[in-house]
C-alpha cells in the first residue's frame, strides 16, 4: 500500500554552465510542446497516440531533446490540448483560443531522466543530458521536514523556475503499513465540505466542525468578493484572496489539531479521508473561485492532519470517494435519490434520515475499515459482512445510531 505525495525542493544556486543547461532545456522543452500542440491543432485531436505519432520524431529532430524528455513534452501537449477541448465544451468558454506555450520556465523530467542521491549530508539531483552517461549534478536544498522522504522519490517529475530560482517538483511513493498492535483499530472518518469544513465520525458519534463565527467569516469573504467583482477592483480581490488564505490556514491548523486530539482519545486510531478527486463532484454546484478555494483548503487540511498525526504514529489513509455521500449507513442502499438536498440524507429504501455530512463521514470511516481488512486479512476484526454486496462491511460502532455533537473546543478557539 502506498501513499502519494509531492515535494517541491529548491536547487542550490547552480554554476553558470549548469544554469545555462537548465535554461536551454526549458527552451527546447517549450519548443517541443509547441510542436506537439501544432500537431494537435492541425489534426483536431487530443489523442495521445495521434499527437505522439505525428510529432515525436519532429520534436526530437528539431529540438535535439532525448526520448524521455520528448515523451514528457508529448504528455504536456496532450494535457494542454485536452484542457482546451474540455473548456470549449463548456459554454462559458467559447472564446478560448488554442493554447500556445510562451514561457520557457519549466521542463518535464521523466522517470528515467533523473535520480536523487544522498551525498555529503545532503541531496543531489542527477539529471540526464540526453546522451548515455552524460549528467548534470544539481545540489538540492532539502528542508529538515522532507529529508526522510527523499528516499521515496519515484515517477515523472518536473523542473520549474520562479523568480529566477529553480525548483524540482518530485513525486513520492511512500510505502505505508497500518501500525495496529493488539486489539482492533478505531476508525475516525473525516468528511470535508463547503458549509462545514469538516465532519468527523468517531466510534462514539459524529462531531461537526461548524463554528458559527467561521461560517459567518466565510460568507463575509464571499460577499466582499462579489462586491469587488461588480466594481472590477482586481487589486482588492487579490488582496482579499491573501487574507482569506491566511485565515483559512489558521483555521485548518486548529481543525487538524482537534482531529488528531479526537483520534488520540481512541485505541489504535486510524484517520480516514476521502481521496481528494471526489471533493470536486460534491462542490460542482459552487462558483469557480469557491471551488478553487475549497479544493486548496481541503488539500491543506489533509496535509496538516497527516503531518500532525505522524508525530503520534497515527496512520492517515485515503479511500475511494465514490458514493460516500449517497450510501445509506443503515441498509447499504446507494443511490443519488438518497440525497433530497445538499444537507439532507433520507434513504429511499429504509427511510433512515440524518444529516448528509454525518452520513458521509460515517461512510468514510466504514470504507477505511474495509480497506484495512482487505490489506490485512489476518487481522481479526469483528466486522459484519454484508452478503448482499451493496456496501461491504462495517466496523463495530460505525453502523450504530450515534449521538451528535458540535465541537465546542473548536468553537471556543475561533
Ligand atoms: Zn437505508
Amino acid at each position: 500500500m502506498y501513499r502519494q505525495e509531492t515535494v517541491i525542493v529548491a536547487l542550490k544556486i547552480p554554476t553558470t554552465w549548469k544554469a545555462d543547461f537548465l535554461d536551454a532545456m526549458a527552451h527546447s522543452f517549450r519548443d517541443a510542446i509547441q510542436i506537439g500542440l501544432n500537431a494537435a491543432q492541425e489534426l483536431h485531436t487530443s489523442s495521445r497516440k495521434r499527437i505522439h505519432d505525428s510529432s515525436y520524431v519532429v520534436m526530437r529532430a528539431k529540438t535535439g531533446i532525448a526520448s524521455d524528455y520528448a515523451r514528457m513534452a508529448v504528455n504536456q501537449a496532450v494535457a494542454l490540448a485536452r484542457s482546451y477541448y474540455g473548456l470549449r465544451k463548456s459554454k462559458h468558454q467559447k472564446r478560448t483560443s488554442f493554447p500556445t506555450v510562451v514561457n520557457a520556465n519549466s521542463f518535464g523530467l521523466g522517470v528515467n531522466a533523473y535520480a536523487v542521491f544522498e551525498r555529503d549530508n545532503g541531496f543531489v539531483l542527477r539529471v540526464s543530458m540526453g546522451k548515455r552517461g552524460s549528467y548534470v549534478w544539481l545540489p538540492l536544498s532539502v528542508c529538515a521536514k522532507f529529508r526522510d522522504k527523499m528516499q521515496y522519490v519515484s515517477g515523472d517529475a518536473k523542473m520549474f523556475r520562479r523568480d529566477g530560482k529553480w525548483y524540482a517538483m518530485l513525486p513520492l511513493k511512500i510505502p505505508y503499513t497500518p501500525t495496529v498492535c493488539d486489539g482492533k483499530p478505531s476508525f475516525i472518518g473525516v468528511d470535508m465540505g463547503i458549509v462545514r469544513l469538516a465532519t468527523v465520525s468517531t466510534p462514539d458519534g459524529i462531531i461537526y466542525f461548524d463554528g458559527k463565527e467561521a461560517r459567518y467569516k466565510r460568507e463575509h469573504f464571499v460577499d466582499l468578493r462579489r462586491r469587488y467583482q461588480r466594481v472590477n477592483r482586481v487589486d482588492k480581490i487579490k488582496d482579499m484572496r491573501g487574507k482569506e488564505q491566511r485565515w483559512m490556514t489558521d483555521l485548518n491548523h486548529t481543525i487538524s489539531k482537534r482531529i488528531v486530539e479526537i483520534a488520540l482519545q481512541y485505541e489504535n486510531p486510524i484517520i480516514v479521508f476521502e481521496r481528494l478527486d471526489g471533493i470536486r463532484d460534491r462542490v460542482r454546484a459552487s462558483k469557480r473561485f469557491n471551488r478553487m478555494m475549497s479544493s486548496w483548503a481541503f488539500r491543506q487540511l489533509l496535509s496538516f492532519v497527516e503531518y500532525k498525526a505522524e508525530k503520534y504514529g497515527i496512520p492517515v489513509v485515503t479511500v475511494d470517494p465514490r458514493r460516500t455521500s449517497q450510501t445509506c449507513p443503515k441498509c447499504g442502499h446507494a443511490t443519488r435519490s438518497n440525497r433530497p438536498s445538499q444537507s439532507q440524507f433520507r434513504c429511499v429504501n429504509c427511510n433512515f434520515q440524518d444529516n448528509a455530512d454525518g452520513v458521509a463521514a460515517r461512510n468514510i470511516a466504514g470504507s477505511g475499515a474495509r480497506l484495512y481488512c482487505y490489506e490485512h486479512p489476518d487481522n481479526a476484526l469483528s466486522i459484519s459482512i454484508d452478503t448482499t454486496g451493496t456496501v461491504g462491511f462495517w466496523p463495530d460502532g460505525v453502523q450504530d445510531q450515534r449521538a451528535s455533537r458540535s465541537d465546542s473546543n473548536l468553537a471556543s478557539s475561533l
